[in-house]
């Protein structure tokens, strides 16, 4: 045979056996089993609704400085769609928790939907924000999950809720939260209790009383209560079971490996906090970006440390630049997302921007927000 012959055979051979590696295997980039193998179709961005897809004509985001300060290239806004930009559904798994670099921080909880779905924010609806045209407050975070996904512990405690009438205090069929679950946990932040909340569940599967583990099945995904949709409504809350005690569960959830979570504060030039503001978030390398609204009022628990008015979590560490448009002048902050950490940027539109960390606060010095009747989940 000729020499060609035996090449063409030879690379005949080698495709069929790298065909079967990747039938066999996925292919060289599978993931680990136990993180995330299955495809969500309904997020992918050619299977969004047209007014969910992302978006890159922005122009009126800039202002006459940036054009003079060379900033022509437009940032990729992506509109508010359910989950975070869906470039890759694959995650690293979480921190062990609980997880604090800093002492300021408290990633003590997994998260309340196991890794094989998705178990992030939907973007367009997190905590502090107002619920589509009207004026009442989201006091947690909805995860958007198919009926009948487990819900889990979010960390080991005692069940001390479960059923109808969470935010009536009663049994009522009628309660905005639907089924729901509340845990008290083992363990507190700074002498006070922790407690976390499932909201809107079809079934429930444990008892007042009963003792949980992290992982533990609550009972399942559902459409209960004041809901568009089927979605769990995860709440963490401080010292009492009351949707008065509310914290970002953001600040809460263990972040991806290698990934961190950004908190801001942004302040006007009379120190009022700016509510309600659209801020563009960018990975300078990937280009990735994110819209994130500050929180829309000033009823709204704020951490007791940060006082922020803005959370963005789940980002990949790197570099970004965040900017935001407010009385007519458009500002721009680079900064930078550390692994398992919270990167905090402080903005006061007298002096700009700052990365300098806020004071240590005593727990008596904590404030909790004014009675109002307009907290529902
Ligand atoms: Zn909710």
């Amino acid at each position: 045979m000729k020499k060609n012959n035996w090449i063409f055979i030879w690379l005949i051979s080698l495709s069929v056996l790298l065909g079967i590696y990747f039938l066999s295997n996925d292919g060289f980039y599978s993931v680990p089993k136990n993180v995330i193998t299955k495809e969500i179709n309904n997020t992918k961005p050619e299977n969004l609704s047209p007014q969910y897809k992302p978006s890159t004509d922005i122009n009126n985001q800039k202002s006459p400085e940036d054009l003079k300060n060379g900033y022509e290239e437009s940032i990729a806004v992506v509109l508010p769609i359910p989950g975070e930009p869906p470039i890759s559904l694959w995650r690293p798994p979480l921190y062990p928790t609980p997880w604090a670099i800093s002492p300021n921080d408290h990633f003590y909880f997994s998260r309340p939907i196991a890794a094989d779905e998705i178990n992030w924010p939907l973007a367009n609806y997190r905590y502090g924000y107002f619920f589509p045209d009207s004026d009442i407050i989201h006091t947690g975070i909805d995860i958007t999950a198919r009926r009948g996904t487990p819900v889990i512990a979010a960390a080991p405690g005692t069940v001390i809720w479960a059923g109808y009438g969470l935010y009536y205090g009663t049994y009522n069929e009628e309660d905005p939260y639907g089924m729901a679950v509340t845990i008290e946990h083992d363990f507190g932040h700074k002498d006070k209790k922790l407690l976390t909340v499932y909201g809107h569940m079809d079934r429930i599967d444990v008892q007042e009383g009963q003792r949980v583990e992290t992982g533990t099945k609550l009972g399942i995904v559902g459409n209960t209560g004041f809901t568009t949709g089927p979605h769990l409504h995860f709440e963490v809350r401080l010292e009492t079971n009351s949707y008065f005690r509310t914290r970002n569960p953001e600040l809460w959830l263990s972040p991806p490996q290698g990934w961190g979570v950004l908190v801001g504060q942004l302040k006007s030039i009379d120190s009022q906090y700016i509510n309600l503001k659209e801020v563009y978030i960018r990975n300078i390398e990937t280009k990735q970006s994110w819209m994130v609204l500050t929180y829309a009022t000033n009823n709204i628990n704020r951490d007791d440390y940060y006082k922020e008015n803005l959370v963005l979590s789940d980002l990949p560490a790197g570099e970004y630049t965040l900017s935001f448009s407010y009385d007519g002048v458009t500002y721009r902050y680079d900064f930078t997302i550390y692994p398992g950490a919270i990167s905090y940027i402080s903005f006061h539109e007298r002096t700009g921007f700052s990365n300098e960390l806020p004071p240590v606060l005593s727990p008596k010095e904590w404030d909790n927000i004014v009675l109002t009747d307009d907290f529902l989940p």
